[in-house]
């Protein structure tokens, strides 16, 4: 149903109650109605069984259906194995209210209007008569109304005498319960820990209280993330997870839907009101999971929302998940199809994830065609789209009262056969968990869909006491279901020829049915980003094609603009003798080399331009690539291994991150100049891995702040790791003469491991280097694979590097006007009250306050004769789009100055 998209919602039945009497829809203020009759219910909780756990019909006609439904749920999750050990199996249940109860206390409620306890005394026959289908109360009236019970009742039926507890933090209940569960497991108070939630809505308070809150669907229909959404449709259920420790569960053989990395909890404190939510509270639960899972939050690929489709709500969840992934992930609302279930709203979403995390799809979100505008940043799938793995998600849930609990789970083991009966009579059968499955006559009803849908098969023709799959194609028979009540035993056996697993059936059903109608999904979401500009009404300000060369000036369509796009820091890509050392090279060795250098390609000015960039940084040698992000990507990729640990910036190029996951090391960002937290890390690592690297960069490519070296060549001796310093922004840029980061900091070049930089920026042409001590780069050049394996840069770039490195060394001057000018920048914005963050370094950014904005800000100074690129989400977080302004030494003061004013009248 998930998968399809459905939705399961429905008027009120007459059987639950006479909705007609409270139902105002055009008069959504009226006090004691409700303004909707739409609801999603289950069909039948009236005739859920005892089902074998032995309470008493005088005692179940007395018992809250929660606690049936619940007992019943978890005698289907634990699918008759046995319990380990019952003194350590705990009981956690999410439950907020028993509705069950108002209506066992009718009679007494009656008794009180005939007696003028609540207003004008009523006749006290027509009292008793008005209340006559309602259950005496009895002894086990008590029992069977305690909402601890609900928990108990199952403690008491298995016999488990671990704790049992009920947990109520309204909405949030149920994925409380699990973090609960899940600290008694990890502090070994329980071995097994049988979690979950419900709600059943009995009664029609709910609606009409919700009515008056405005927080139930005039509509009818529950569409989080929609521009029309006006609220959710109450739903109700239960859902039951069995939690272990993973080691435990992998021992005893048990089939792992998903695992629970980590876990947080956190309340608003003081808020607006009992029932607003709070952006911080929900930021603050959210990184304590992820602090406590240990990974970082941009690793998640899909996160279930708590996703009410109240404006107010999804708001404020959608700016909390903003603030701390970023953007880009997936966000979807299980709401959309089975309404609110209030405190079993949580476990529903829990297992939806587990099924998105099994299946490998992220099912279409429905209710949403016209996202809101802060959905922008994140992806939403309109149809069931494929997702390799590895998978990592997240459930999200917050409730009235301000509890917010964030949980981030993995992929369990991919081969976990989903739980069945044992062989019988020699022959095997198998069973599916019928889940949160609608049709309970159908267990397996959902696999028995998708193998009509894979088969074009029509699903009537797949009735469980028709569940022969001869005319499907398979060479054997097989039994799609066992209870007995649907017919096993009809089944002629004859027609039993063989049987298959239940592995070998979902193997088949996932390869026929997962077969994306659309193979490339992303792009269809890249399609919605990509329209931002031009849903804002502006021209794409990516791949504008310049007419000249970009220096202190550009030109577009025929305009001059002064630019401040490229990063030619020292104007020495359009300088007349660094054109014409590219020109020469060209007529001398033509326009490529042709090879490998290690074969063919090498030509003299590659090892001249490596010993003097390694010149330049006192190092003993360096190794010139054909691409800076490249030389990143190949280099860290080859020279580490899993076993080691790298520690990097959080705002560390993609090109680092990149290499870093290639080489297959533990990968561990810390905060961005965060020391403090490097050395923490350091000190919590210390001894448990082979190697440990740290990268940083000379200076930050969005912010133009510096990494402190000192500071960190100061860690580097306490701590022994190896230092990677990329210097792509720093070459050229810092210190007196250019030298870069260890000039500017007064440092020995040999405090730093590996000095990587590129040849892109100050140094005019195109290329990476790496430079280090003399055996480790002679190790580099023969083994890099992406150097190995690639062409050698072409001459003209090289040539152009080379003479770049040598003006720059002849003209140490031109550092310091771009000095000065990054200077004059930076006061004249301080003058006019424009915040450029931090940072010394020629990156200069401005924040617009959000990416539209960024563009608009953007389009806006191009009209004022600037050129400069907004800088958006994902790229940086939304909140901190901006535009980045990269100053060089050729602009001239007037420039300057002229640029800051037209920022001032833009902003
Ligand atoms: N490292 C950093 C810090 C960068 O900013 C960049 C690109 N701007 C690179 C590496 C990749 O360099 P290139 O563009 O020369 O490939």
């Amino acid at each position: 149903m998930i998968r399809e998209g459905r939705v399961a919602t429905g008027p009120v039945s007459p059987r639950r109650w006479r909705h007609h009497h409270l139902h105002r829809p055009d008069d959504p203020r009226a006090a004691d109605y409700a303004y909707t009759d739409v609801v999603a219910h289950l069909d039948d909780v009236e005739s859920f069984t005892d089902a074998g756990y032995g309470l008493a019909p005088r005692r179940l006609e007395v018992t809250d259906p929660q606690h049936r439904l619940l007992l019943t749920l978890t005698g289907t999750a634990l699918g008759g194995r046995a319990i380990g050990d019952p003194e350590r199996t705990g009981v956690y249940v999410g439950a907020s209210v028993s509705e069950y109860k108002d209506l066992l206390t009718s009679r007494v409620r009656a008794g009180q209007m005939a007696a003028g306890d609540l207003g004008e005394p009523l006749d006290p026959e027509a009292a008793r008569a008005a209340v006559s289908g309602v259950v005496p109360m009895r002894a086990f009236t008590m029992a069977g109304a305690l909402l601890n019970l609900t928990a108990a009742t199952i403690s008491s039926a298995f016999d488990l005498r671990g704790p049992s507890l009920v947990v109520d933090a309204a909405c949030a209940s149920s994925l409380l319960a699990v973090h609960e569960a899940v600290g008694h497991l990890r502090t070994g108070q329980v071995d097994l820990a049988v979690a979950g939630g419900v709600y059943l809505n009995l009664v029609p308070d709910n609606l009409v209280a919700f009515s008056r809150i405005g927080a139930l669907s005039r509509a009818g229909a529950c569409r989080p993330f929609d521009r029309r959404a006006d609220g959710f449709v109450l739903g109700e259920g239960a859902a039951v997870v069995l939690l272990k420790r993973l080691d435990d569960a992998l021992r005893d053989g048990d089939p792992v839907y998903g695992v629970i990395r980590g876990t947080g909890c956190a309340n608003d404190g003081r808020a607006d009101g009992p029932m607003t939510p709070r952006l911080e509270g929900q930021v603050a639960a959210l990184r304590r999971a992820y602090d406590d899972a240990g990974v970082e939050p941009y690793t998640v690929g899909f996160v279930e929302c708590h996703g009410t489709a109240t404006p107010a709500g999804d708001r404020v969840e959608l700016a909390a998940l903003r603030e701390v992934f970023g953007g880009g992930v997936h966000v979807s609302s299980v709401k959309a199809n089975i309404g609110h279930a209030l405190p079993a709203s949580g476990i529903a979403g829990l297992v939806k994830t587990l099924l998105v995390l099994r299946h490998g799809v992220i099912p279409p979100q429905p209710g949403c065609a016209e996202p809101i505008p802060r959905l922008a940043d994140f992806r939403l799938a309109q149809r069931p789209e494929p997702w390799a793995g590895p998978r990592r998600a997240a459930v999200n849930s917050f409730g009235f009262g301000g509890t917010n609990v964030h949980l981030v789970l993995d992929e369990g083991s991919p081969d976990a056969a989903l739980p069945g009966p044992a062989p019988a009579g020699g022959r095997r059968y198998w069973a599916v968990t019928p889940g949160l499955d609608p049709d309970p006559p159908g267990p397996s009803r959902g696999l028995l869909e998708a193998i009509a849908a894979a088969s074009d098969h029509p699903v009537e023709a797949l009735r469980p006491d028709q569940a022969l799959v001869a005319d499907l194609g398979f060479d054997s028979l097989m039994l799609l279901d066992l209870e007995e009540k649907l017919g096993l035993e009809r089944l002629p056996p004859e027609l039993v020829q063989r049987t298959t697993t239940i592995g070998d059936l979902q193997a088949w059903v996932a390869a026929r049915a997962e077969a994306p109608a659309d193979p490339w999904p992303e792009v269809a979401a890249f399609a919605e980003r990509r329209g931002l500009p031009q849903r804002l009404g502006l021209p794409n300000p990516y791949f504008v094609a310049h007419d000249a060369a970009l220096g202190a000036t550009t030109t577009v369509d025929g305009v001059e603009l002064v630019d401040f796009s490229g990063y030619d820091y020292l104007g020495l890509a359009t300088d007349p003798r660094v054109v014409a050392a590219a020109r020469e090279a060209v007529e001398r060795y033509g326009t490529s080399v042709s090879a490998s250098r290690l074969t063919s390609g090498e030509r003299p000015p590659h090892r001249e331009l490596e010993r003097a960039i390694a010149g330049l940084l006192g190092a003993e040698d360096a190794l010139a690539m054909v691409s800076g992000y490249a030389t990143n990507v190949s280099v860290l990729g080859h020279l580490l291994a899993p076993g080691d640990l790298v520690l990097h910036d959080a705002y560390a190029h993609d090109s680092i991150v990149q290499g870093i996951r290639l080489s297959g090391a533990t990968r561990r960002a810390f905060p961005h100049n965060d020391l403090a937290a490097l050395e923490e890390a350091l000190s919590e690592q210390a001894g448990r891995h082979r190697r440990v690297l740290v990268a940083v960069e000379g200076v930050y490519s969005m912010d133009g702040d510096l990494a402190d070296l000192p500071a960190l060549a100061d860690l580097r001796r306490r701590y022994g790791f190896l230092l990677y310093v990329d210097e792509a922004h720093s070459i050229g840029v810092l210190g007196r003469t250019g030298r870069g980061a260890g000039e500017h900091w007064s440092i020995s070049p040999s405090d730093v491991d590996i000095w990587m930089g590129t040849l892109s920026k100050a140094l005019a042409s195109c290329g990476g280097y790496v430079a280090a001590g003399a055996a480790l780069v002679d190790y580099l050049r023969y083994t890099t694979p992406g150097f190995l394996f690639s062409v050698g840069l072409p001459p003209a770039a090289t040539a152009a590097a080379l003479a770049a490195v040598r003006t720059l060394a002849a003209e140490p001057e031109r550092v310091e006007r771009l000095r000065a000018n990054t200077a004059r920048f930076r006061t004249a914005a301080a003058a006019h009250g424009i915040d450029t963050g931090g940072g010394t370094a020629p990156v200069i950014p401005v924040r617009a306050g959000g990416s539209a904005e960024a563009l608009r800000l953007s389009e806006r100074m191009r009209q004022r004769g600037v050129n400069v690129q907004p800088i958006v989400a994902p790229a940086v977080a939304e909140e901190a789009a901006r535009l980045r302004f990269f100053v060089n030494a050729t602009h001239t003061a007037e420039q300057i100055d002229q640029t800051v004013e037209a920022l001032r009248l833009s902003r």
